[in-house]
């Protein structure tokens, strides 16, 4: 990995303004998940220096609270414009750590910066109001505060976005924060932690420390002096960090899994049916909690729709994501790349048609060919479970009705998808789909003014948008009496 500022490659934590590493020496190995080969070692840290990081956090608190927001938006627009001026850097950790292809690499970095360039605005207009009081005696004012040291835990997927989307309007609110990154992807954190760094942050406002999830993620719940805990990962994962927040009573923001439907109705235009089902499923080769997980396709449409779709799938070039032209890379890790297996034997063996891929990638390693299969039923795996790889399974369906029930037969809420060009159904079947977001005939919803979340067992809260600040908000009531 050759990057053009060298410093960006980071191996210590940024605990209270000092780059240090576990107490006890440990590291954790980063691994390039194309090739397997280890990048680099980080800190391996647990419950103590997690402390540090949050009694930082909490020192930092006072001036950084007491700052103007337009002061923090001009610390974050500095943060921003690093982004930026290091975006191929940035990109190159992403794609060495994550395995995504360099364009979507920077896809993400540019993604990511957008929203601490967004908050950096926000945070100047955390209104409260007025109320018209019920009695002449009083008055009666709301104002926002911050709601104090947060806590992030990310996951590998978006090692960037999934920081700043969390991080940028925590700092716009005036509170501060601990991140933990996902152990896979520790260098992209590191590297957003010495921007910001650069860009000016007080030390303690920004804290990155990686290593041990459950020790770190431990401390992170039980410690009383965090007020707030932001997580995106997997539904297990949250459920747990939901229970350990309990006994605390943090307030929340999850972002979970998802079981994402894609649906094409016989009204469809099938080209555009086909371009939004290719953005949707195969970003970062298909591990994306907004990715299509099952496609719900009408009958009439539905060998036309298959067949082109299983075409422009098969075309899509698998390799590392440094190589020019690659669309797919690897899936994360082995057990990523079991899951994918699993899913299709699952399916296969209960009667699927392979439409295209169906197998391993003749590369070897953690690469999987992109796959579409047909015929599938609920009584598959993947109507179920997240598959988190590059595999389209295609469920038949025959009315509106039948569609809508079909897709909303999961626990999950967060993205659904779907194409057709009759106006009433847009409305219709927008307002049915117990979702958080919904595309009608585009396969990309996510961007930084749009709020992002779930609904059901995919999570709590929305990222993004004006809504996304309000998160690291409290809402206080404030009653004056005026004799
Ligand atoms: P994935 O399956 O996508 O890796 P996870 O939910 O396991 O999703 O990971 C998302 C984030 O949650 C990562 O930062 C991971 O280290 C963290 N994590 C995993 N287990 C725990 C835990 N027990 N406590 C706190 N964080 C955890």
């Amino acid at each position: 990995m050759n990057l053009q500022n060298p410093t960006l490659l980071r191996t210590a934590n940024l605990i209270d303004g000092l780059w240090v590493g576990a107490d006890d020496g440990a590291t954790l190995s980063v691994v390039d998940p194309a090739s397997g080969e280890r990048i680099a070692e980080v800190p391996c840290c647990g419950a103590a220096e997690t402390q540090r990081a949050i009694a930082a956090a909490d020192a930092a608190l006072p001036a950084w609270r007491a700052l103007t927001a337009r002061r923090r938006g001009q610390l974050l627009q500095n943060w921003n414009r690093l982004i930026l001026d290091n975006a191929d850097d940035l990109a190159a950790l992403i794609t060495a750590e994550g395995g995504k292809p360099l364009l979507e690499a920077k896809g993400e970095t540019i993604y990511g910066a957008s929203f601490v360039e967004w908050f950096a605005e926000e945070g100047k207009r955390t209104y409260g109001e007025s109320i018209p009081s019920p009695a002449s005696t009083t008055r009666l004012l709301v104002v926002k505060q911050p709601i104090g040291v947060c806590a992030a835990i990310t996951p590998w997927n978006f090692p960037l976005a999934m920081i700043t989307r969390k991080v940028a309007p925590a700092l716009a609110a005036g509170c501060t924060v601990v991140v933990k990154p996902a152990e896979a992807t520790p260098l992209t954190a590191l590297a957003l932690a010495a921007l910001a760094e650069q860009a000016g942050f007080p030390a303690g406002v920004f804290n990155v420390v990686t290593g041990q999830p459950a020790a770190i993620g431990g401390e992170l719940c039980a410690n009383p002096t965090v007020r707030k805990l932001s997580f995106t990962g997997s539904t297990a994962v949250g459920r747990l960090l939901m229970a350990q927040c309990a006994p605390t009573v943090k307030k929340l923001s999850l972002e979970l899994g998802g079981n994402a439907p894609f649906i094409v109705f016989d009204d469809a235009d099938v080209e555009a049916a086909v371009e939004g089902a290719l953005a949707a499923k195969y970003r970062n080769t298909g591990q994306t909690c907004v990715c299509a997980n099952r496609f719900l396709v009408q009958s009439g449409i539905y060998e036309a729709f298959a067949a082109r779709f299983a075409e422009r799938s098969a075309q899509l070039k698998v390799g590392a994501g440094s190589e020019a032209g690659v669309a797919q890379g690897p899936l994360i890790n082995a057990a990523g790349l079991a899951k994918v297996e699993a899913h299709v034997a699952d399916a296969i063996a209960k009667g699927a048609r392979v439409l295209c891929g169906g197998a391993r990638h003749e590369r070897g390693g953690n690469f999987f060919q992109p796959t579409v299969l047909a015929d599938v039923t609920p009584a598959m795996r993947v109507a179920r479970e997240e598959t988190f790889g590059p595999l389209a399974p295609l469920f038949r369906f025959d009315t509106e009705a039948e569609a809508v029930a079909l897709a909303n037969d999961t626990e999950f809420g967060l993205a659904a998808y779907f194409f057709t060009r009759d106006v009433g159904r847009c409305w219709r079947v927008g307002e049915a789909l117990e979702y958080g977001m919904v595309g009608v005939n585009t396969g990309m919803i996510s961007n930084e003014v749009a709020p992002f979340g779930g609904i059901k067992q995919s999570g709590i809260g929305r990222e993004g948008s004006k809504y996304g600040i309000e998160e690291y908000l409290e809402v206080k009531y404030l009653c004056f009496d005026v004799r």
